[in-house]
């Protein structure tokens, strides 16, 4: 059903009884129109290296303490061949703007993935079409580049150099070139008023997204937005419930970011429209290394497969099973 930009901001507005209807009706279209398996997605960290500079992200080129690191191409490969014996469907390799990963580096990584039954996920950021197409001629499936906002002048502002124009056009190239497209923004980023964050989901209904990845802004203290306050928690979640709602068939992950505000943030995604979680398999030695923003706790990284029974257990109990298949997107 169509949502008007109206309706969009009350929803996000809601509060006490409307904003828990509102949460427990985004869990029945999630139930109804996705069911009720969670999708697994494992995440590597591949590179922190960054050349773009975006004022909230700790991995930005001008945060010169940060230790960087590359994950060797032979190493990448190996720690996914693990991921895929451990039960995973999908790998997600992310980095920050890194050329050294060239199309073709990529392409190998890619490539030995997808000897195994498995969707290979990229969010490496912005790149030539050339790229995007090079690595979809190799088997990758999915890609996520979040638009971050929806107003290309708050763009402008948080992202010196960069062009939104730019990450809309790589965001229409991957649908073009078939990708299953993931995108979405981070939620109470400074500058976003209420009308622009129903801007933004609206945006993805217009855009036709696959998946949508909204989590709540962390201010990383070695950023130029290092002293403004975090997302809310409600309103992220509210968003959350609130995309189910709009774009009911879609994957929508229960994002990493709402555990740096809560241990049970992502749990409550789950119970207000998520159906996907993407455990941090990127070795802890590199993981310490890839802020983005501060992490608070060690709940949000492994999910440890001595931790998995007491996982599945706790997703049991709210009437969820783990998927056993890639999970793309299945359009109702
Ligand atoms: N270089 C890739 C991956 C970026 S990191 C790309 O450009 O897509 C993945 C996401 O983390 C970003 O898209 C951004 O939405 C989110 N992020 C970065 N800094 C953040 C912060 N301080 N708080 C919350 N989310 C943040």
């Amino acid at each position: 059903m169509p949502f008007t930009l109206l309706e969009i901001q009350e929803a996000l507005q809601s509060s006490g009884d409307a904003q828990t209807a509102l949460f427990t009706k985004a869990d029945q279209v999630r139930a109804q129109k996705v069911g009720n398996a969670v999708h697994l997605r494992g995440l590597l960290e591949i590179s922190s290296y960054c050349a773009q500079n975006c004022f909230y992200c700790g991995l930005r080129r001008e945060h010169t303490l940060l230790a960087r690191y590359r994950i060797p191409p032979e190493e990448i490969i190996h720690l996914a061949k693990e991921a895929i014996q451990q039960g995973f469907k999908t790998i997600v390799l992310q980095a920050g703007e890194d050329v050294w990963f060239s199309a073709e580096k990529v392409a190998h990584i890619i490539s030995e993935i997808k000897k195994s039954k498995v969707a290979v996920t990229l969010s490496l950021g912005e790149r030539p079409r050339e790229d995007f197409q090079c690595w979809k001629a190799a088997g990758a499936d999915r890609y996520l580049l979040r638009l971050e906002t929806s107003s290309p002048d708050l763009y402008a502002q948080l992202h010196p150099g960069q062009s939104w124009h730019n990450r809309v056009r790589c965001l229409e190239d991957l649908k073009e070139l078939g990708y299953e497209v993931g995108s979405g923004f981070i939620i109470g980023l400074p500058g976003q008023s209420l009308e622009l964050l129903a801007q933004d989901l609206k945006w993805l209904v217009d855009f036709g997204v696959d998946m949508a990845g909204l989590g709540p802004f962390i201010p990383h203290p070695q950023t130029p937005l290092g002293t403004y306050p975090s997302g809310n928690l409600d309103l992220a979640l509210k968003a959350i419930a609130t995309t189910r709602l709009i774009l009911p068939d879609i994957n929508l992950p229960a994002t990493t970011a709402l555990d740096a505000l809560s241990p049970n943030g992502r749990w409550q995604a789950l119970q207000a429209g998520a159906n996907v979680l993407m455990p941090n398999l990127t070795p802890m030695a590199y993981q310490q290394r890839y802020n983005i923003y501060p992490d608070h706790h060690e709940a949000c990284s492994n999910l440890s497969f001595k931790a998995e029974h007491a996982f599945k257990e706790r997703l049991t109990a709210l009437g969820r099973f783990i998927s056993t298949d890639l999970g793309g997107h299945k359009k109702a």
